[in-house]
């Protein structure tokens, strides 16, 4: 493989968690002192892959998973243009989210035909076998060219490692729940528990980052909890129970996701409740299961809202 195909192999997850979360530089040395953690990347096969063995003590993955986040990011974003503005303006006037009122903007159609196209782009290149880097999307700055990309291409890449990061961390806590002998009542108690640790890891202390680097501390919040955002969605949209069907292993995702932002203290206008609306919709919209009207206040109930899963007879799943 040569420089053109950007292979990832060597990928610094260490780096990566100390970039996503500058300040927790100690936590990351305990963390290799403690638990040894071994990172390795499998041989590549069409699927995502990134799991944690406890038992043996290592986390792997493929590089093809690392890329497949990586443009499911952008096309999750371009879906913001289909949602984000008029979520903006009805939470303002805290009027209820209709679809039929969005269908009806002018450019909608077009919207959501651009936001399919790159998604559908985005899932050839990771569905290709082998990689195949000629269906690379388009639109989508390459990883090593992320330097010529635009402030908005530079927002992406950074959403992309907090999601790559808390899913690492996530994989993390697994082993370290092993090595120390933790158990719990269900596999799916400690699926939450590694959500929440490696979310808390990324969002607990990031005001004495900000601090430090003299950021606005929300600001700073709300972009890595978006990452965080953008890690649930991303699994939603390649899991394949749905939004709100557990697996053996795993609650819903709606489950994790509501569970992940029952601790998050982010304004209820804060950009990432819209943000994190946006990625839900895409989910739903792709899976033809978009509500057609929720009543809401902000933009936070509308989040929480559009994970109830819908009722029986209406379809309408938040006037309860
Ligand atoms: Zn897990």
């Amino acid at each position: 493989m040569g420089g053109d195909t950007q292979d990832q192999a060597g990928y610094d997850i260490l780096g990566l968690f100390l970039m996503a979360a500058p300040e927790r530089s100690k936590e990351v040395d305990a963390l290799v002192q403690n638990h040894n953690p071994a990172f390795f990347v499998a041989t590549d096969q069409p699927r995502f892959l990134l799991e944690a063995n406890p038992p043996l003590g290592f986390v792997r993955y493929l590089n093809r998973t690392l890329l497949q986040v990586w443009v499911l990011a952008w096309a999750m974003w371009k879906e913001m243009y289909c949602w984000s503005t008029e979520i903006w303006f009805l939470t303002q006037g805290h009027k209820a989210f209709v679809l039929a009122e969005f269908e009806a903007l002018s450019d909608q159609t077009q919207s959501y035909s651009d936001a399919d196209a790159l998604y559908s782009e985005a899932m050839v290149f990771a569905q290709s076998d082998p990689l195949d880097w000629r269906m690379w999307p388009s639109q989508v700055p390459k990883p090593l060219d992320i330097a010529s990309g635009t402030k908005e291409d530079w927002l992406i890449k950074d959403l992309v490692h907090h999601a790559l990061a808390f899913f690492f961390l996530h994989e993390l806590r697994h082993v370290a729940l092993h090595q120390d002998g933790r158990s719990f009542d269900s596999p799916h108690e400690e699926e939450l528990e590694c959500d929440r640790w490696a979310a808390e890891f990324l969002l607990a202390r990031s005001d004495s980052y900000a601090a430090a680097a003299n950021e606005d501390p929300v600001l700073v919040k709300s972009k890595r909890a978006m990452g965080v955002a953008l890690g649930t969605a991303v699994i939603a949209h390649i899991q394949e129970l749905g939004l709100w069907e557990s697996g053996m292993a795993h609650p819903s995702i709606a489950e994790r996701m509501e569970r992940l932002a029952s601790e998050l203290d982010l304004p209820a206008a804060d950009l990432l409740w819209n943000v994190a609306c946006s990625f839900l919709l895409a989910g739903l919209r792709r899976r033809g299961a978009l509500p057609e009207c929720i009543e809401c206040h902000d933009q936070r109930d509308l989040f929480l809202k559009l994970l109830r899963p819908p009722t029986r007879d209406s379809g309408d799943r938040a006037l309860a």
